[in-house]
């Protein structure tokens, strides 16, 4: 099998060998017995969320990416999860939805990218071409200059037998990416105005109403940049605007006098490979001086429904302590991060003035966390460390948060 691999060295040229790539990439995700199911399907409903902004910007390989996994968590996988029968309904809503719309997009997609590849495919075979015959003119020039060491010399050498035009400013061997990304395919695939169908399940019918996509100049910028695909592996950045913290510690302000804690949720939306945050949900919740339940978690969803939000964290204070994850915390960002690799915890200490952005290490701390049985607060090893300092979020200091608070 024929197989090169591009400048971002990621990506395989072979057009059907990629293809599968992406497949197999899609293909990977597993379903945790531990983690409550109806996650799952709040994780499917984002996931959709996800693709349908990547495909209405142009970012195809996301697109698919994303839909294959929803098509692989909710065809196959999600059944080996222990209370998979509870769930009957919802799951032949989903499943006629995956038939009637993902899975036609899903296959658009592939015919499209296959097409693409091929392309890209075909551009790499030419470069390579060229370099073999660059390769060649360098061997000629040594050989004669070596003939004519010490002879007389000729004028400028001009070859005689090249077949390709050499470009002098082309990068030998890799494929002229930039230009083919700017292929656009306009109206194959639905926008804003000309949706999916909705299912009512998953893309409300009033979608649209209030939260418009974010809008942005088409023009400043190609469709999207290579290393923005998911195939990359680094986590999106996560967009927080600046005066999130001071609102929620306004927010917090009552309960943090009297020593308690208050927490909320981060949600917001996926824009140019980038999470921004942009609002913070209150829930009802049941606070103590170490710990914050939120209750009423059907009162949030219908919130983000509402407003087409992803989750993107939570944040909480610690209203005598430092900003740290306690172990409590620890297991509650878990079921975050397994679901959203880019979720973070947000945690003020006023008394102490700092915040801590946070995240569990993701090869060792999200793993060891999933593992572990033990509830309430319990020991943790410290080594290797379980959580770090997030380096994957920028803070927005001309943004504003939006607040919805569901406590009264
Ligand atoms: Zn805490
Ligand atoms: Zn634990």
């Amino acid at each position: 099998m024929a197989k090169a691999v591009n400048n971002m060295g990621m990506s395989i040229v072979e057009p059907h060998e990629r293809i599968r790539f992406l497949s197999n990439y899609g293909n990977m995700i597993e379903v945790d017995a531990n983690m409550p199911v109806t996650r799952y399907y709040r994780s499917g409903t984002e996931m959709v969320r996800m693709a349908n902004v990547y495909l209405e910007e142009g970012n195809h390989e996301n697109a698919f990416i994303l839909y294959m996994k929803y098509m692989t968590l909710f065809i196959e996988k999600i059944r080996t999860h222990p209370e998979y029968s509870k769930i009957k309904s919802e799951v032949k809503i989903l499943n006629k939805r995956i038939k009637d719309e993902i899975m036609p997009t899903t296959e658009k997609l592939r015919a499209k990218l296959l097409d693409r590849y091929q392309k890209e495919y075909e551009q790499f075979l030419a470069n390579k071409e060229a370099e073999k015959a660059r390769e060649l003119e360098r061997e000629r020039q040594k050989r004669r200059a070596a003939v004519s060491a010490g002879g007389s010399t000729s004028g400028s050498y001009i070859p005689t037998n090249l077949h390709v035009q050499i470009d002098p400013n082309m990068q030998p061997s890799a494929p002229d990416l930039g230009l083919l990304d700017k292929v656009v395919y306009p109206n194959d695939f639905p926008t804003s105005t000309n949706r999916l169908p909705s299912s009512g399940l998953l893309l409300p019918g009033d979608f649209d109403k209030d939260s418009k996509p974010p809008s942005y100049d088409r023009s400043q910028k190609p469709q999207y940049e290579r290393s923005d695909s998911l195939l990359a592996g680094s986590l999106r950045t996560v967009m927080i605007p600046g005066n999130t913290m001071e609102v929620f510690l306004q927010l917090a302000h009552n309960n943090t006098k009297k020593n308690i804690e208050t927490c909320g949720i981060l949600a917001g939306h996926l824009a140019q490979n980038r999470l921004f945050i942009t609002h913070i949900i209150i829930p009802k919740q049941q606070g103590t001086p170490d710990s914050c339940n939120t209750m009423n978690e059907e009162e949030i969803f219908d919130v983000q429904d509402q407003k087409n939000l992803i989750t993107l964290g939570w944040i909480h204070t610690h209203p005598s302590q430092t900003a740290f994850l306690s172990s409590v915390d620890l297991h509650t960002h878990c079921s975050y991060q397994m679901m959203m690799p880019e979720a973070i915890a947000i945690v003020c200490a006023p008394k102490y003035q700092t915040t801590g952005f946070f995240i569990l290490t993701p090869n060792y701390g999200l793993d060891y966390i999933a593992q572990c049985r033990q509830t309430g607060f319990h020991p943790h090893p410290i080594e290797p460390r379980l959580f770090m300092e997030a380096q994957h979020i920028q803070l927005e200091s001309q943004r504003k948060i939006e607040v919805v608070d569901l406590r009264r």
